[in-house]
């Protein structure tokens, strides 16, 4: 059984490889942006209030989101283990979880930390551009169209999103990496993270992964 926290910063491949690990290890995948999103679409109360602070950016306070996990990983589902994408954000968020897994006599076993050089997730998270006509999505790298900032369907000018603006990434960036920092340095001095190469092929990356959670288990 392995409990483990995905740590990786915005572009660095977190959700990708957080689905491929789960499937390799059948560990059960929980994004707690997922579950506000879920809930969201579904208009519960725990969805509107979350929908305010996502809607704005903002985190979602800590009395939600913690009764939220500690709720999911309760499940009968996640007795076999799980990977969490997306939470702990906050120390308070790391610290109920630590309590909480006490309590049942676990804890996390691991924290694989997915690091990408700075430049890259710039690229990444920047490249794309989308047609205003069609709706075709490009991206610079990945998908180039065959004419710069040309649509290769209906040859209309690409347009950025606002939230793939450089400026806009880089405040992104920021933001997460104050926080990925400190739960970095939490997990650190528990002696629980473990620093993976996030550059390369996503299988070479899951690989790297799984070799972690196995040296763990
Ligand atoms: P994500 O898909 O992980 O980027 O999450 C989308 C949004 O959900 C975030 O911008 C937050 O508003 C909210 N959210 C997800 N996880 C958390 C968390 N652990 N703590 C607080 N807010 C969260």
């Amino acid at each position: 059984m392995v409990q483990c926290v995905l740590l990786g910063l915005p572009g660095a491949g977190k959700g990708t490889q957080a689905s491929s690990i789960s499937s390799a290890r059948e560990l059960l995948h929980i994004s707690t942006g997922d579950m506000f999103r879920e809930a969201a679409a579904a208009g519960t109360e725990l969805g509107l209030q979350a929908q305010e602070y996502m809607s704005r950016g903002d985190l979602v306070p800590d009395e939600v989101t913690i009764g939220m996990l500690l709720e999911r990983i309760s499940q009968p589902d996640a007795i076999a283990g799980f990977m969490l994408d997306g939470f702990p954000r906050t120390l308070p968020q790391a610290s109920a979880l630590d309590e909480a897994l006490a309590a049942q006599g676990t804890e996390i076993d691991t924290v694989p930390y997915i690091r990408v050089p700075e430049e890259l997730l710039m690229d990444r998270l920047t490249g794309r551009w989308s047609c205003p006509e069609c709706s075709d999505i490009y991206h610079t790298v990945t998908r180039p169209p065959k004419v710069e900032q040309i649509c290769d369907s209906c040859l209309s000018s690409l347009v950025q999103r606002a939230d793939d603006q450089p400026d806009t990434v880089k405040a992104r960036l920021d933001t997460n990496r104050e926080w990925t920092e400190s739960l970095a340095e939490y997990y650190e001095s528990q002696g629980k993270l473990r620093l993976i190469d996030g550059t390369g092929a996503p299988e070479d990356i899951t690989r790297r992964i799984l070799e972690t959670l196995d040296a763990t288990g």
